[in-house]
């Protein structure tokens, strides 16, 4: 495990007054995407016509969220004609309001998502006014939808397997490098989304994929309905006549925390029952409705550890597309002594919640983290365990025994 495991984008080693007071920004594995994801241009369908045929254009396939690679630690980015049988070239050319206007729910396409242009790659790339890149889509190949889609997904996976790739299947992907992770990330979140998002929510009826794959439409008309013998104009849905009249994306927002003790030479860890022998993490849970992030954070160390916070500072996040988490990272520490006493009676979600002593801790970032799945390193000895780099939890940790995080004086009561 390495340093580089985790994004390193030029602006974190750029000087300014925030980051001369607040440190250096920690970029976690999943973010910092080398796409521009040039959001407005999602409803402009000559341009997504265009990006869909430009030769340089690159397609990340999709299996049942499962990503195509050539190994476990490369993704695999199609070229159109490798998903031609699957996607129509003309899936484009309607502009939003006529595919809205012209819905058929008997026809079914596979998931279709614009992800950005890769500014980095702009040779032989496409140039639409003031940008220009690699275009980049992610593609549900999962078979399924109408007969027709499904025999075409079945051939574009079998022409892929044939030429030696395969749909990696792994519960977390922990192998790619940071910027593969986090175009699998944005792939990931939005295909899954969509493929939970296929009926409307206050209505019933069946939605439609809008905005380049980022929104969901539920239309006012449906043209299999007229088949059937009804009217095609759909009984009323709230959605409809509303301003947000379409389904977004949704992200569930988490906190996951390192708590200091008073003194800032122990770390509060915690672990579930599902963890390997010797595991320990930062405590996490959801934010709830009508909650402050520093509240959360309060609470469920109380609820969790019978702990009570002082200050809380938010250090860094992380998407975790697993389905749509984003873990937003604190450190937090206990003004009082008294306040350190662990209880795990409230809430008995916790096997065992401990204080670390630094030492231990350091140790163990060196030699004793890895993936819930995989064992411990060579060097391990046998004591405690911690998450990988590409685990936000890891970088929280990494930050709360260090001195320079505190300015040098971890004894202060924040
Ligand atoms: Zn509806």
């Amino acid at each position: 495990m390495s340093a580089s495991q985790i994004p390193t984008p030029a602006h974190t080693l750029a000087e300014s007054m925030l980051s001369r007071r607040f440190g250096r920004e920690t970029v976690n594995y999943f973010s910092s995407s080398p796409i521009n994801r040039l959001s407005f241009l999602r409803g402009d369908h000559p341009f997504l016509a265009t990006a869909l045929k430009h030769p340089a254009t690159r397609f990340v396939l999709l299996n049942n969220l499962a990503p195509l690679t050539r190994s476990p630690a490369e993704l695999y980015y199609a070229k159109y004609e490798e998903v031609r049988r699957l996607v129509p070239q003309t899936f484009f050319d309607q502009s939003e309001e006529d595919i809205i206007k012209n819905f058929d729910s008997r026809k079914t396409y596979p998931g279709l998502i614009f992800l950005g242009l890769d500014e980095n790659r702009k040779e032989g790339g496409l140039a639409w006014k003031i940008y220009s890149g690699t275009p980049y889509f992610a593609v549900d190949v999962t078979p399924k939808g109408s007969q027709e889609q499904q025999a075409a997904a079945n051939e574009v996976i079998k022409a892929l397997e044939d030429k030696g790739l395969s749909f990696f299947q792994t519960r977390v992907v922990t192998t790619f490098s940071p910027d593969e992770a986090a175009i699998y990330a944005q792939a990931r979140a939005l295909n899954d989304w969509n493929n939970r998002n296929t009926f409307c929510g206050t209505c019933g009826n069946p939605t439609l994929s809008v905005n380049a794959g980022t929104k969901r439409a539920c239309p006012p008309t449906d043209a299999a309905r007229a088949a059937q013998g009804q009217p095609e104009e759909k009984p009323a849905c709230t959605t409809r006549t509303t301003i947000s009249n379409l389904s977004f994306p949704r992200t569930d927002p988490t906190i996951i925390v390192a708590v200091v003790s008073t003194d800032g030479k122990r770390v509060l860890l915690g672990r579930s029952k599902r963890f390997p022998p010797k595991m320990y993490s930062t405590l996490a849970g959801f934010i709830e409705p009508a909650e402050s992030i520093e509240d959360a954070v309060r609470r469920e160390v109380w609820e969790e550890a019978g702990v009570t916070l002082s200050r809380v500072v938010i250090h860094s996040s992380q998407p975790w597309p697993y389905p749509a988490n984003l873990m937003i990272g604190a450190v937090a520490q206990v003004s009082d002594p008294a306040h350190e006493k662990i209880n795990l009676e409230h809430d008995p979600e916790l096997e065992d919640a401990r204080w670390f002593d630094t030492e231990e801790v350091e140790e163990a970032l060196r030699i004793g983290a890895s993936d819930l799945g995989s064992n411990a390193g060579p060097e391990y000895k046998g004591g405690l365990r911690l998450p990988p780099p590409t685990a936000i939890a890891n970088q929280l940790i990494q930050s709360a025994i260090s001195a320079d995080y505190f300015h040098g004086d971890k004894t202060s009561k924040m």
